[in-house]
């Protein structure tokens, strides 16, 4: 494992934190810490950050929002980095969109809504980066990001930044040919359509107003836990199963929408993570339906 000390002076003193509950950076609210905690300023510095945690055998994770994430208790043995406040720039040229990493997606929404574009309607209620919205194809009311994305530019293991196609991302339903991977999303352009702002602002609205009133929006959560098993909804099948109001300590089957499980308040990982085993093992009984997680897992669940 590489030190501090020699990150530090890569990355520049501020920019790398030691044993950071990740907790804080995570929607669930859970997380236990990081060995590092690296906020490379600038793409030089991250690439140089990333070489010098490869040659030293230090295993790194790219952090979003945290908004897909549960990380366990004992937190991470590795290096978090994360592309938020250093790579959020968007910028508007025609029809085009293209924003680094860590913009979050309400952010973009609303830089094309403010360009008069239309397309990204659907992304303006998910709670998370572009970066991670690409990694997992977000989507939201029928549409998705496949639907809009042209490119993006990704730093591959090798430490090239290549360009891939929207056919090359593969994207399909919360999968991307770059997940599961090394590759680092650095950007990613969206082709969007002119549209009158007030529509494409009445759009937004009337989604964010069915979110409010759908999903429980006032405790920590990771949105949808369990992907939608093919010819289903996992929230029908778990309600169907008698689970919502399950919980363990304080991590709850909503009782709003069954499809949350939720942190009512300090609740760990590990209950969490019963909660999420004890929902597929009763679903898998009684419909004979395996659920898969969406959300991303970070470190070592028993
Ligand atoms: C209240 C709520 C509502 C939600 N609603 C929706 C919804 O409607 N639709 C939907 O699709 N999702 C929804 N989500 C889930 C989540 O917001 C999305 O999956 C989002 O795309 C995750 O982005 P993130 O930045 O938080 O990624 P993270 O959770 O930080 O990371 C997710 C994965 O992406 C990887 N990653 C992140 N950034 C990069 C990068 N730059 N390069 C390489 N890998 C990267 C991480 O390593 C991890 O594997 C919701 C979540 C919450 C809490």
């Amino acid at each position: 494992m590489i030190s501090s000390i020699d990150l530090k002076r890569i990355a520049g003193e501020e920019a790398v934190l030691r044993n950071e509950p990740m907790a804080q950076y995570t929607t669930f609210g859970t997380g236990g810490p990081a060995d590092l905690f690296i906020r490379p300023d600038s793409r030089e510095k991250l690439e140089a950050v990333l070489a010098a945690l490869k040659e030293s055998g230090t295993p790194c994770f790219i952090l979003g929002r945290g908004s897909n994430l549960l990380v366990s208790d004992a937190g991470y043995r590795g290096a978090v980095i994360t592309l938020r406040k250093s790579m959020e720039a968007i910028t508007v040229d025609g029809t085009r969109v293209t924003a680094e990493a860590g913009a979050m997606m309400p952010e973009v929404a609303l830089a094309a809504l403010r360009a008069g574009l239309s397309g990204l309607e659907f992304a303006s209620g998910i709670p998370g980066t572009i970066g991670g919205g690409l990694i997992m194809n977000a989507g939201a009311y029928g549409s998705e990001l496949k639907n809009v994305v042209c490119e993006a530019e990704v730093l591959t293991p090798s430490g090239e930044v290549v360009t891939l196609k929207s056919a090359e991302l593969d994207l399909s339903y919360r999968h991307s040919a770059l997940m599961g991977t090394e590759n680092i999303v650095l950007s990613v352009t969206m082709e969007l359509t002119p549209g009158n702002p007030e529509q494409i602002r009445a759009v937004m609205d009337d989604l964010n107003k069915r979110r409010r009133d759908k999903q429980p929006l006032e405790y920590g959560s990771a949105g949808s836990t369990f992907k939608r098993p093919e010819g289903y909804y996992a929230g029908a099948l778990i309600e169907e199963a008698g689970l919502k109001g399950f919980h363990v300590g304080n991590a709850w089957v909503s009782e709003k929408h069954a499809g949350f499980v939720v942190n009512k308040g300090g609740a760990s990982a590990a209950e969490i993570m019963q909660v999420i085993r004890h929902v597929q093992q009763v679903v898998l009984d009684r419909s004979g339906v395996p659920l898969e997680p969406e959300v991303r897992l970070l470190g070592e669940f028993n």
